[in-house]
């Protein structure tokens, strides 16, 4: 008896929703969640992501030559905001000039800004001349899978897209404990250009078109990320 009164009282409710055009979603028995119907020109905000360019100030990076790596860390940067930004996105920088940011305040501004992810710029260095290619770390975070997961896909995604356009070695997707991609709470990722030590691949990065090249990629492995 109290069985059928509950499916009147359901019905009526049902009734009522479909009178308000409203959508109620089951869950289930006698528990309901009405929800308003979203209006199909609402435009959903584009995601923001923060960049961070790696070193800067009097922490050079790696150094060949003339080559500093904290400023092709900052030009390499500086292209991909623009580049994202032309698509859409909201983009903000731990840096974007020469200065020193030490690597707990870069995880610190990403995590208060709330991005949905996090992406540094690196350029690789090493005692074998002969060492060359791109590759990207993600920290394996154990007590949120998702965030590993999502690292991990984002840093695939990013690397086929520098692969494909580049022609550079793919050195591939690797675990990293990185300060700045296990301290942020969001999606993280660093990104290892290319070696300076390497003189083919040098000259290669100190080519404008080339990082440009570099950083329309990146921004593409950013943009199938969200868009995937
Ligand atoms: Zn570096």
């Amino acid at each position: 008896m109290i069985r059928w009164i509950r499916k009147a009282l359901m019905m009526v409710v049902l009734l009522f929703c479909a009178s308000c055009g409203t959508k109620v979603a089951y869950e289930h028995d006698y528990q309901y969640r009405v929800t308003k119907e979203v209006p199909r020109n609402v435009v959903k905000a584009m995601p923001h992501v923060m960049l961070d360019a790696g070193h800067g100030g009097f922490d050079l990076g790696a150094k060949c030559q003339s080559c500093e790596e904290k400023d092709l860390c900052l030009q390499t940067t500086l292209m991909v905001r623009d580049e994202l930004r032309r698509m859409g996105y909201r983009v903000s920088l731990t840096r974007n000039s020469d200065q020193f940011i030490p690597l707990k305040q870069r995880a610190a501004i990403a995590n208060e800004s709330k991005c949905q992810l996090f992406v540094s710029i690196h350029y690789n260095s090493a005692k074998n001349v002969r060492a060359e290619g791109i590759e990207i770390y993600y920290y394996p975070e154990k007590y949120k899978p998702w965030r590993k997961d999502k690292s991990k896909n984002v840093s695939q995604l990013v690397l086929k897209h520098l692969i494909e356009a580049t022609s550079a070695k793919s050195r591939g997707v690797k675990e990293g404990n990185f300060c700045v991609i296990r301290e942020t709470n969001m999606p993280s990722i660093l990104i290892e250009c290319g070696f300076i030590t390497h003189n083919a691949e040098r000259n290669r990065i100190q080519n404008h078109e080339y990082m440009q090249t570099l950083s329309n990629s990146i921004a593409l492995g950013i943009d199938n990320y969200f868009n995937h």
